[in-house]
């Protein structure tokens, strides 16, 4: 893809937009674009330049999303909405092209790597909620003050904010910004926030041991703290919503297929219209993913079944039945459902209800089970109007109350604690 209208191709210390930013590694990629940590000269700090593709296809693509994320900054002053920042964009001409470049604010590891790092075992429930409320905040924002739906939220478009700033990093102030030795491993887009939360929390988990035990004295009774293998509680989680180029706004033209597979909305398989609901549809996917540390729904390909409708086969299996009304609404029905709602090719399903696949499959203890199916069954209604909206979720129990009290609260913080 390094040929005329693909990548730029980019070598540390390679300068943009007149010098001021100065090229460090590469971050990431995706179809459209190489991201690279770059050094801004200007205001001494790290930021993540982005180098679009240069045909003409990728940069009307790259003009769509200057113009999204530049309304959500400035609609965004005090940066509490959990959205990615623009800092900068201009025009870089190199050998394939000339390429649009978007200069954003440095982020961290996706809470897809959070994922891997926890070992697909899922994260703990306070940071889950921590993240889903981020999350939310975000949709919440673009829904209603922006008007435009996300189209593919996911764990890989959910970033970490940086717990360290690397431009304060002392290696890296004494020799200069391209010289110096990045910060921890940072091989594949910043291991090192990770390593940087790791020895953080072991440090808090110790104080926090310390001080509850302390407390515990107090009230009577010391109790063994129990070693586990989730090891992110005691950091206080925040994330932003990136990759804002494939959104649409809900009152333009649409795109019939939107969002990634596994994230995608009944509604978007049925082709029967699609507005910010879908984006929630997505949202439940995700949180169930980082509770779980597995994909809600993995659809594939049968003999003598597509993709799309194992998918749907997969969702009523947890879901139960799609309403009559939702079934014979789409464009697509016809082909995969008959005249009695069932699907045509998939004819036994196992209905495992959302609470007991929690307890049988993941373990859940059967309170924590039930809450958590009580937040996100709501959001997967296969009805889209149904399901409620993002400060709808941002009101739910599941993110507010506090279910224990006292000791209760004391004990469940002290089997969270991980020390090694
Ligand atoms: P594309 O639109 O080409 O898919 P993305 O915006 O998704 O590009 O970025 C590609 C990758 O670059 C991301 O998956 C991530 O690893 C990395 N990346 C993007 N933006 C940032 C950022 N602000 N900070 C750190 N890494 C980033
Ligand atoms: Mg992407």
């Amino acid at each position: 893809s390094y040929r005329k209208g693909g990548y730029h191709a980019v070598r540390v210390a390679d300068t943009f937009a007149g010098g001021r930013y100065i090229a460090q590694r590469k971050l990431g990629w995706g179809q459209f674009s190489t991201v690279w940590l770059a050094y801004d000269s200007r205001t001494s700090k790290y930021v993540a330049l982005k180098i679009q593709k240069s045909a003409p296809e990728f940069a009307q693509a790259a003009i769509h999303e200057i113009e999204v994320v530049s309304a959500l900054t400035q609609n965004d002053p005090e940066n509490k909405k959990c959205v990615i920042r623009l800092v900068d964009h201009f025009k870089h001409t190199g050998p394939n092209g000339r390429h649009f470049c978007m200069v954003f604010e440095f982020l961290g590891d996706s809470i897809l790597q959070l994922i891997k790092y926890n070992r697909y075992k899922g994260l703990p429930l306070n940071r889950v909620k921590d993240i889903c409320r981020c999350i939310l905040t975000a949709l919440d924002y673009i829904h209603r003050q922006l008007g435009i739906i996300h189209t593919d939220l996911k764990p890989e478009n959910i970033l970490l904010v940086s717990t360290i700033n690397p431009s304060n990093d002392p290696i890296r102030s004494k020799t200069g910004p391209i010289l110096s030795k990045p910060v921890g491993s940072m091989n594949n887009g910043g291991g090192c926030v990770v390593n940087a939360i790791e020895k953080k929390l072991k440090q808090r988990a110790r104080r926090a041991v310390a001080r509850i035990t302390a407390r515990r004295a107090s009230l009577g009774g010391v109790r063994p703290v129990r070693k586990e293998n989730r090891c992110l509680d005691g950091i206080d989680f925040r994330c932003k919503v990136v990759d804002f180029g494939n959104t649409c706004w809900d009152n333009r033209p649409k795109a019939d297929e939107i969002q990634t597979r596994q994230y995608r909305a009944p509604e978007v398989i049925l082709q029967s219209g699609y507005t910010y609901s879908a984006d929630m549809w997505s949202f439940a996917c995700t949180a169930f993913e980082l509770a779980t540390g597995e994909v809600m729904f993995a659809p594939k390909t049968g003999q003598n079944f597509s993709e799309d409708e194992d998918h749907l086969a997969l969702m009523m299996e947890i879901l139960g039945k799609i309403p009559r009304k939702i079934v014979i609404g789409g464009l697509r029905s016809k082909d995969y459902f008959n005249r009695y709602g069932d699907l045509k090719r998939i004819r036994r399903l196992k209905h495992v209800p959302l609470a007991r696949l929690l307890t049988d499959k993941y373990k859940f203890s059967a309170n924590d089970a039930r809450e958590l199916a009580d937040f996100l069954i709501p959001i997967l209604d296969f009805a889209p109007e149904k399901r409620p909206t993002a400060p709808q979720c941002l009101r739910h129990p599941w993110l507010n109350k506090s279910f224990e009290s006292g000791v209760q609260k004391l004990d469940s913080e002290m089997s969270k604690l991980q020390i090694k």
